[in-house]
């Protein structure tokens, strides 16, 4: 195939978002981030290695590639995952957070 053509899977760098939560953190709650939902389905405490206190929070996101939910965790700091674990790093880009067709290859 073309290089031109398809995707491209040659080594990227990304920018990457990240985002901080604060305040009380509660099961059920959910958050969008952009045009994403991501709902909060456990927290428990957690003891990072210089013993301070945080929280492990399990979030409950949907893929954009496949549409499964899938789980994630995350400490205080978040990263808007937009994929499952089968299809991390194929997220479409997008300036709309990845709600993008996905093109066939070929
Ligand atoms: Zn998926």
């Amino acid at each position: 195939m073309h290089p031109c053509r398809g995707r491209a899977w040659f080594m990227r760098v990304e920018k990457e978002t990240s985002w901080r939560v604060r305040g009380p953190v509660k099961i059920g709650d959910v958050i969008s981030i952009r045009v994403r939902k991501y709902k909060i389905v456990n927290v428990e405490p957690y003891y990072s290695k210089t013993g301070s206190r945080t929280k492990l929070i399990t979030w409950l996101g949907t893929c954009v590639v496949c549409g499964y939910q899938f789980h994630f965790q995350s400490g205080a700091k978040f990263w808007p995952t937009a994929t499952c674990p089968e299809h991390r790093g194929q997220a479409p880009r997008g300036k709309n957070g990845g709600q993008v067709e996905v093109l066939a290859d070929g």
